[in-house]
């Protein structure tokens, strides 16, 4: 039951015409507010991922273009699980699909009112933090890369790409973000359960 509507008279009792009145009055509206909640529950099957519920990476695109048109700041992190293939190999892919879904659940409560995240990939989630610092931006990797391992079950470790988009510096989304990418492959190569940021090579996860 989503609602109800109590009506109370004080003298008599109600016509029938008010009755017949209120009646239509009340089917119309429902009609409408379950219209508005199908269209919400319609919205998110297109814009969220079913199973992480994140955002698609489509959604993600497009909020990110309109951010930087409206010329925000922010920092970008793409995080990739560590061997998660030995996951499923070990486990099976239904486990694997839990433990994405432990991590996204962690992600999105995390990111409660200061960013989002979409699923990139198949095991590779995007965050977004909107106007926020670069410290607040390493933070947040910190504890990624601290949690995860923590929260999911079976343990898994993240590597994470982290830059920062500033707006008026001369290079093009893409450029960052193959940049990102690139700290996430380096984040690999180090030995992974670690975050690279693009252009400042001494610093990651485990330092
Ligand atoms: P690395 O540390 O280098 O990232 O190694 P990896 O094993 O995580 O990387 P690789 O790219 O070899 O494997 C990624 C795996 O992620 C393979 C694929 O089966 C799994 N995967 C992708 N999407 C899903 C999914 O939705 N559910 C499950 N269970 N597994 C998925
Ligand atoms: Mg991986
Ligand atoms: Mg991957």
């Amino acid at each position: 039951m989503i609602g109800f509507v109590i009506l109370l008279h004080k003298d008599d009792s109600f016509s029938f015409d008010n009755f017949k009145l209120l009646r239509s009055l009340i089917g119309h509206s429902s009609l409408a507010i379950s219209n508005v909640m199908l269209r919400d529950q319609l919205q998110d099957l297109v814009n969220k991922d079913n199973l992480t519920k994140l955002f698609t990476r489509t959604y993600f695109d497009q909020y990110v273009a309109s951010s930087i048109e409206n010329g925000e700041s922010g920092i970008f992190l793409l995080m990739d699980i560590d061997d998660f293939k030995l996951v499923n190999d070990t486990f099976g892919h239904y486990i694997g699909d839990i433990v994405l879904q432990q991590m996204a659940s962690f992600i999105s409560l995390k990111l409660d009112g200061i960013g989002f995240a979409s699923r990139w990939g198949g095991e590779e989630i995007a965050i977004f933090l909107p106007n926020v610092s670069f410290e607040s931006g390493v933070e947040f990797a910190q504890l990624l890369v601290k949690e995860i391992p923590a929260i999911t079950e079976p343990s898994v470790t993240v590597s994470i790409g982290m830059g920062e988009w500033l707006p008026n510096e001369g290079t093009s989304f893409n450029e960052l973000f193959q940049s990102i990418d690139k700290a996430l492959y380096q984040a690999k190569g180090n030995g992974k359960n670690q975050f690279i940021i693009h252009g400042v090579a001494s610093a990651n996860g485990l330092c």
